[in-house]
């Protein structure tokens, strides 16, 4: 023993950060691709403020939640434990309509908006606080897409995105920025980033500000960075399994 490597849970984030932005970097060099195009957004559900104020004071500024009200509490505790720390916070989760007004109190950006609807509702929250004076400009939004329509994860269906996206991009209190999307996990994950790769580019000729390209987890970040990702959502890697942290 070195003395060096302690067992704290501060030690194991930046051992398994370092982890990680290895792999982005690993994998950026294999796509010949600067990895400063590449974000890593850390998705720390179930885990407790104390970890995101932690990976904080390890640099990382960008996290994501998948539940309004677990993302509304922890981000109100973050902002306690780590007071005037830039941080930016993301929803990525499935959204329902009469969660908009709660999620836009604490999201600087929802990337999983899949329907019309979703998107009338944000659009209505951000105004209402504009109006209220208790917020300055808009919304920064994704579509997701989903590229097997499985409705588990949500995400709007390929052949509607067009439509969707434009909707968004000509509503004043949402800021389109991108495209998310969630995987399959199963088999021919490397044609399904290739279709969305495709897509994504399809959408940027009609649409110049869609800059980003939310995709890639844990398991399969090389993939997505491979085929134009710039912002991995990384959970377990970071933080450890969530069975674990979950269990009372
Ligand atoms: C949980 C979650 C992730 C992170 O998944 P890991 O496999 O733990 O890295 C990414 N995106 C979304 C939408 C999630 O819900």
């Amino acid at each position: 023993m070195t003395g060096t490597e302690g067992t704290s849970r501060l030690d194991q984030l930046r051992r398994s950060l370092d982890a990680v932005r290895a792999r982005i970097a690993a994998a950026c060099a294999a796509a010949d691709r600067d990895p400063a195009e590449v974000r890593l957004l850390a998705v720390t559900k179930t885990f407790p403020a104390t970890d995101v104020a932690a990976l904080i004071d390890l640099g990382l500024s960008d996290f994501a939640e998948n539940k309004d009200q677990e993302g509304g509490r922890k981000a109100g505790e973050v902002a306690r434990l780590r007071p005037g720390a830039e941080v930016r916070w993301h929803m990525v989760g499935r959204l329902q309509r009469n969660k908009a007004r709660t999620v836009v109190r604490w999201a600087d950006e929802v990337q999983s908006v899949d329907s019309a609807p979703l998107a009338d509702a944000l659009a209505r929250a951000v105004a209402n606080r504009i109006e209220r004076g208790e917020r300055s400009g808009p919304l920064d939004v994704q579509v997701q897409v989903s590229m097997d329509a499985d409705p588990a994860r949500g995400g709007c269906p390929v052949d509607e995105v067009p439509e969707l996206v434009a909707r968004v991009d000509r509503t004043s209190e949402l800021r389109l920025t991108g495209l998310m999307t969630v995987a399959p996990i199963d088999s021919g994950q490397d044609a399904t980033f290739a279709r969305l790769e495709r897509l994504f580019q399809q959408v940027r000729r009609d649409h110049p500000g869609v800059v980003e390209l939310s995709a890639g987890m844990s398991g399969d970040l090389e993939r997505a960075v491979a085929h134009g990702s710039t912002c991995v959502r990384v959970g377990t890697a970071l933080l450890g399994g969530r069975e674990l942290a979950s269990r009372k």
